[in-house]
């Protein structure tokens, strides 16, 4: 188990563990980002490759009522423009998924944070070359603006991970404050996309909150600022940056980043007038 928030287990579920491409090239404007991270995280850059280390991972909630999982990576067989993460055929998520203890049949709803390629890949399988839901007893919450977008441009990762959960009568579309039981609630993270949630997590006087896209580096609590290259309307994205770090360091939230280096977890505090990561021990 990763971490327990009250009544409520999280389990981290991993994919990929890799360098993916060079910080400069994911933060264009920021001159020598790869030593300002590197300063701040010193095994985010890969010495070989130059390239940020980028989990890809979802995060399981297992609550008294029901079992969640929070983005569905990339996913196996399916086409990307990236190189590494086209035509798949890895266990490693699925593995870890039954290291938690649950099948693709338990799980009650996958929650994609956004619909990025890398959040939607494993909503679906493929099956005697028709793509299926891969959890077949799920709900798949789907961010409302995202999907409006998204539908529009019809790109590979959206006909083979999304439109078959839609077309399958499992999803459900949803804004932010959506609450998902007595412990999940969306949170409004505007910028990296339209529609783009954080999920918190709470459970009495416990808070966590998983933050999607809204960070990529830890580094970024230092600099709230930084426009990650693939953020939708960037100045938005530093607005929703901010209100995050805000919220999780007055309510002393354990905070999970979806893409910072493992173990990806730890707590966020006031720095003047930024914040700096304290990671777990
Ligand atoms: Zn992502």
């Amino acid at each position: 188990m990763l971490c327990r928030i009250g009544d409520v287990e999280i389990w981290r579920i991993l994919e990929i563990n890799a360098p993916y491409l060079p910080a400069k090239d994911l933060f264009p404007y920021v001159p020598n980002v790869a030593e300002l991270i590197a300063a701040h995280d010193p095994g985010a850059i890969c010495p070989t490759s130059g390239g940020l280390i980028l989990p890809i991972q979802g995060f399981l909630l297992n609550t008294p009522s029901h079992l969640i999982l929070v983005d569905a990576c990339v996913g196996n067989h399916k086409t990307n423009r990236y190189p590494p993460w086209s035509g798949r055929n890895d266990s490693r998520f699925m593995a870890s998924l039954a290291a938690a203890g649950a099948t693709p049949s338990d799980v009650d709803y996958v929650l994609c944070t956004h619909l990025h390629t890398d959040h939607v890949g494993w909503n679906t399988k493929l099956e005697d070359g028709r793509w299926v839901p891969t959890f077949p007893n799920a709900r798949y919450l789907l961010p409302d603006a995202d999907n409006s977008v998204f539908s529009k441009m019809a790109s590979d990762s959206y006909t083979e991970s999304v439109l078959p959960v839609i077309a399958a009568g499992k999803s459900e579309m949803v804004t932010p404050g959506h609450q998902l039981g007595d412990y999940v609630t969306l949170i409004d993270t505007p910028g990296h996309t339209p529609g783009h949630v954080s999920v918190l997590v709470k459970s009495g006087a416990a808070e966590a909150i998983i933050t999607g896209d809204a960070l990529h580096t830890s580094a970024q609590c230092w600099h709230p600022d930084w426009h990650f290259t693939y953020d939708t309307d960037p100045e938005q994205a530093v607005n929703s940056r901010l209100a995050l770090l805000e919220a999780a360091s007055e309510a002393d939230r354990r905070v999970l980043g979806t893409h910072f280096t493992l173990p990806s977890i730890g707590r966020v505090k006031a720095n003047g007038d930024v914040f700096r990561w304290e990671e777990d021990n």
